[in-house]
């Protein structure tokens, strides 16, 4: 009897008694005694598993921990990768087009990953009407490949920078071209903005007659915290703009992504960022989320508030508890081992394996100012991440789009023993194409912080269950 690799331990600090046993791949989880993790630990130690008590062993089956032998379990893995391929979550659905009006931005934040970039002129209109006309000829490709005439997944654009939204006659020309190809082909556009010119925009996108779905803004906290963060470029702040237009915007309707960048200058201040919320009454309509500013680029060496991702994850979930209304006002993204924990728990559902670990490796196409492809938006702007061009002729490079490909979880060379693999999806994959390794987050940490986290929860559910 094999006893799969992906299977971790973790001791509840609080309940001495208890262990979870979670399987880091199919993600089945269940609450055990320490007594049995005891007898199944020297079961593993003396490779005794078959001779255990029947009812130990039905425990073991029944959650698929256990496996006749280990084909058994990759054969299990490459059936589901294949099922993923093939269903609408796999890169042969996926159509995501992205285009940066510039590089240029009218912020300077402490931590831009784009600050390296900021020069250059916005993209030109001739060359906006290039990058169209590739992303009508890639949807084409990929509605006639993967939906025949069943159709029913809508492409998705999304317009980013540098800043999309500046209010200059470049941008409202460009924009003005972008809305009206959405029109006339279907395609709903959202934006990942910094919402400072968002209020002026409102009356603009009413008067091109089609709305952005969404828009991703990030605010890092209240008034000054933010300020300080995210500057306006003449050095004055930025919040109070960024707030009207959030208003503005849910009075159209529009959905707002609220971003809320965490590092170790601001990561306390998510009670002040939940007491805004919701004092301006953004409860409908907006999805706020905490995400970790992160440096796959390289660019911040300098930059003093960077903390590791397990650091700020603890001070978040300390933050939960002092104040449970903030666990359910953010989801935490990039946080992946508290992320696949809490998906468990909170849902009862099992989190599914990722077979590729961001857009850019589900096939993303992004369109850059200097009519240069890319597939990673961290990456946009530099040269070792490229994967093709649209000026003066559309074409994609199939060796670095093989670079990218080579990454998939179940190919990447530097993870395949990995037991965190279906998790983490071999990190960031821009990280490993240009420094040519991964960069490991210590995930037990993670996943064992998460289950101590929910350790009460699941402790209630346990005995409301067996009452
Ligand atoms: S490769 Fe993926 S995870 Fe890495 S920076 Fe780009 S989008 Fe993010
Ligand atoms: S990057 Fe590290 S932790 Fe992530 S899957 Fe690869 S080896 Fe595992």
């Amino acid at each position: 009897m094999y006893y799969s690799k992906y299977n971790i331990i973790v001791h509840l600090k609080n309940y001495p008694s208890y262990s979870i046993i979670h399987n880091l791949f199919h993600s089945q989880a269940t609450l055990v005694s320490n007594d049995f993790i005891k007898r199944l630990q020297e079961a593993i130690q003396r490779d005794t598993i078959s001779d255990m008590d029947p009812g130990d062993i039905e425990l073991l089956k029944s959650r698929s921990f256990v496996y006749s032998d280990q084909d058994e379990e990759k054969q299990e893995i490459q059936r589901t990768y294949e099922a993923f391929s093939a269903s609408s979550g796999g890169p042969k659905y996926f159509r995501h087009y992205e285009i940066l009006l510039s590089y240029g931005c009218n912020l300077r934040c402490s931590y831009c990953f784009q600050k390296d970039r900021h020069d250059g002129l916005p993209m030109s209109r001739q060359r906006l009407a290039l990058a169209l006309k590739a992303i009508e000829e890639l949807d084409e490709k990929a509605t006639k490949n993967a939906f025949g005439d069943n159709d029913n997944a809508r492409p998705a654009l999304t317009i980013a920078g540098g800043e999309p939204l500046q209010y200059i006659p470049a941008h409202l020309e460009l924009l003005e071209d972008i809305i009206e190809f959405s029109r006339s082909h279907d395609m709903n556009y959202d934006f990942t903005s910094n919402g400072y010119d968002l209020a002026k925009f409102i009356p603009f996108f009413q008067a091109n007659g089609k709305c952005p779905t969404s828009i991703q803004i990030t605010l890092d906290g209240v008034g000054t915290t933010h300020d300080r963060r995210r500057p306006h470029v003449s050095n004055g702040g930025s919040f109070s703009y960024i707030v009207d237009g959030i208003d503005a915007a849910l009075k159209a309707d529009i959905l707002i992504s609220l971003r809320v960048n965490v590092d170790r200058d601001n990561v306390d201040g998510l009670d002040l960022m939940a007491q805004l919320i919701e004092e301006r009454g953004w409860t409908e309509k907006v999805l706020p989320y905490v995400a970790p500013v992160t440096d796959h680029s390289g660019v911040n060496g300098e930059y003093e508030g960077m903390e590791s991702e397990n650091v700020l994850c603890r001070k978040i979930l300390e933050r939960f508890q002092g104040n449970p209304a903030l666990r359910k006002l953010f989801a935490l993204r990039n946080f992946r081992g508290f992320e696949y924990v809490r998906a468990c728990v909170e849902t009862g559902k099992k989190s599914p394996p990722t077979f590729w670990r961001c857009e850019a490796m589900l096939g993303q196409k992004i369109f850059d100012p200097k009519g240069d492809i890319y597939s990673c938006f961290e990456g946009s702007g530099i040269s070792k991440a490229q994967v093709g061009k649209y000026d003066p002729e559309f074409v994609l490079y199939p060796e670095l789009l093989e670079q990218w490909s080579n990454l998939e979880t179940l190919k990447s060379l530097h993870c395949a023993d990995c037991r965190f693999a279906f998790v983490c999806a071999g990190g960031c994959p821009w990280h490993v194409i240009r420094t040519g390794k991964p960069e490991c987050v210590p995930l037990k940490h993670q996943v064992t912080m998460a289950w101590n986290y929910f350790a009460d929860l699941v402790l209630n559910n346990e005995n409301s269950s067996s009452r």
